[in-house]
């Protein structure tokens, strides 16, 4: 049973996945009433609903995991080097349970509006269970990846067979063995889940719009060794991640791919691809700021998988040409491209001929009636923003934000938007969030809330929002860096392309997480440069 919710909190947070998770531990610690709220029947947030078959963390587990409690850090062991989806939410759950994180939670419960009362200075949260809780701070820890998306195919009720969603996985498991399936999409998603779904579908078609750069993951087995190589001296090892470009430490080459020979390029993204997983793309300082030096990287991974897919039509179909290597989210997989191989698997390629429509048996697609058991859509997310718009979130004077992003998202470092104040987003759009080790990004922003709300405390004050000049100049920077890059040139989620009528923005920080964080950094060091801060409402009025 879930229980009531308290009609008068301190915080409210939203979402109850790895940053909810640590926000409410945090908070809790400061000495703050809070109350999450979470639409799963559990944690983990993305682990808690993408449950599709190989799904896994294409991070290595030594480094997508909390840092922030040493115990926890060295008390939990990893069994892999890449942990799959079931551990990654044991691990949640684990945590959940030595926090007691649970009480403070209310599950099956989807906040549906947020309102700021300007006289009192307080918001006021609704849910579709019929709470409204009064809260003076909202804290949106809704995940990048939250809102799964189906194309809106004509027919889509007509197909009488399953249909799953893979960000929307059946919690029991789903037994594909023995039938025809069908699987929508090849980004990220799809790269894990098609050699599995593989070995279990009597028959296998692919329906893929757009090819995608995959490196093998070389997942193993953890060894003591390596875990030791870690634990022995995690903090220092953690320090160093918080300070790169992405949050992981992968050893980064930084030279140029024009800087070196044929041969030494060649072997240098050799032994890249021998030691597998998204490292590849630190080979060189400059494959996504350098036309050419991507195009070396690209033919390499194009010829890798040539040389793995037998059928030479199937293979230049599974060749990505379109963009730039990266500028998509790199996929990191177990055998993706020897799937194809298999005699049970067909690629149907729709880049120019779209799906039709659903039918009563499968689907058409240019003029041909395919005929299915299960159709899988692995067709991605309304990212960063969709989840948050989604909400109907209304700030001072009434302004939503749906209305205020409709242009793109706006916001000041990621952590807040003008106009709604003490509504802070845990890696919000603007900051590196899905460009970095999330788990990271995560820390990064509940620790800087935190101590921003500490800071409000230790002075008396009650509110904090973002400046609207500051937040101009933080979007122009956000673009500015990233139009330096090759990213913008792709038609990815990145820059909201997978969704009919998006604005076309590009949404993450692509600066780097450790110069992002001097940043956040510094600004609260300077007193929260860009930021208003003002004092508690009956001293506002006693003032004027
Ligand atoms: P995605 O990358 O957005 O891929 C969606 C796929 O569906 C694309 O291939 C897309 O084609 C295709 N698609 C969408 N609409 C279609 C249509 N109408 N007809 C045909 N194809 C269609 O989504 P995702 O694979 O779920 O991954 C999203 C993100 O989640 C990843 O980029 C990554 O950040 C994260 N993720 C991470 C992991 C990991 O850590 N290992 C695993 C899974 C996901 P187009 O490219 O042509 O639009």
């Amino acid at each position: 049973m879930t229980q009531q919710a308290p009609s008068s909190v301190d915080a409210v947070i939203v979402g109850a996945g790895f940053g909810g998770m640590y926000m409410l531990h945090r908070l809790r610690k400061l000495g703050l009433s809070c109350v999450v709220f979470e639409s799963g029947t559990g944690v983990g947030g993305t682990w808690y609903w993408n449950r599709y078959p190989g799904a896994r963390c294409d991070v290595e587990s030594m480094q997508y995991s909390y840092a922030f409690d040493e115990d926890l850090q060295q008390s939990w062991s990893w069994s892999e080097l890449f942990a799959g989806q079931p551990e990654i939410l044991r691990y949640a759950n684990h945590v959940a349970d030595r926090l007691d994180l649970r009480r403070d939670m209310r599950f099956e419960t989807r906040v549906t509006g947020a309102e700021f009362d300007a006289a009192a200075h307080r918001w006021t949260v609704r849910t579709d269970r019929s709470d409204v809780v009064s809260a003076r701070f909202c804290i949106m820890a809704t995940g990048c990846l939250s809102t799964a998306r189906k194309p809106d195919f004509p027919g889509m009720d007509l197909f009488k067979g399953q249909t799953y969603h893979t960000g929307h996985w059946p919690h029991g498991g789903v037994d594909l063995s023995g039938l025809r399936v069908a699987v929508i999409g090849t980004g990220s998603s799809a790269i894990q889940a098609i050699p599995v779904i593989a070995k279990a579908a009597k028959h296998l078609t692919v329906f893929q719009r757009t090819p995608n750069f995959s490196i093998p993951s070389r997942n193993a087995a953890m060894t003591q060794e390596y875990e030791h190589r870690w634990k022995s001296n995690y903090p220092e090892q953690r320090a160093a991640a918080r300070m790169t470009q992405s949050g992981i430490l992968r050893n980064p080459n930084d030279f140029s791919a024009l800087s070196v020979s044929d041969e030494e390029r060649l072997a240098i993204l050799e032994t890249r691809w021998q030691s597998g997983g998204t490292s590849f793309m630190a080979a060189f300082n400059d494959l996504v700021t350098n036309q050419t030096s991507n195009d070396y990287a690209a033919e390499f991974v194009r010829d890798k998988i040539r040389s793995m897919v037998k059928d030479p039509a199937t293979a230049e179909l599974l060749a990505p040409k379109g963009h730039p290597i990266g500028t998509k989210r790199i996929c990191v997989d177990t055998d993706y491209f020897l799937t194809y191989n298999r005699d049970n698997v067909k690629l149907v390629d729709v880049s120019k001929k779209p799906i039709e429509a659903l039918t009563e048996t499968g689907l058409r697609q240019a003029g041909i009636d395919y005929a299915f058991d299960a159709i899988v859509f692995a067709t991605g997310f309304d990212a960063m923003t969709g989840t948050l718009t989604r909400i109907d979130i209304r700030g001072r004077d009434g302004e939503t934000l749906a209305a205020k992003w409709e242009a793109g998202p706006r916001t000041y470092l990621g952590l807040m938007t003008a106009g709604f104040p003490n509504l802070f987003m845990i890696t919000g759009p603007g900051s590196p969030s899905v460009l970095s080790n999330m788990i990271v990004s995560i820390e990064q922003h509940v620790d800087w809330v935190t101590e921003c709300i500490a800071y409000l405390g230790a002075r008396q004050q009650d509110c904090i929002e973002a400046n609207r000049a500051a937040e101009d100049n933080w979007v122009l920077h956000v673009n500015e860096v990233a139009y330096k890059t090759l990213y913008p040139s792709a038609n990815s989620w990145y820059m909201g392309a997978n969704i009919p009528g998006k604005p076309r923005v590009f949404m993450p920080y692509i600066g780097g997480v450790g110069k992002y964080r001097e940043t956040c950094d510094r600004i609260a060091a300077e007193g929260y440069t860009g930021f208003e801060i003002s004092p508690p409402v009956r001293e506002a009025v006693a003032a004027e």
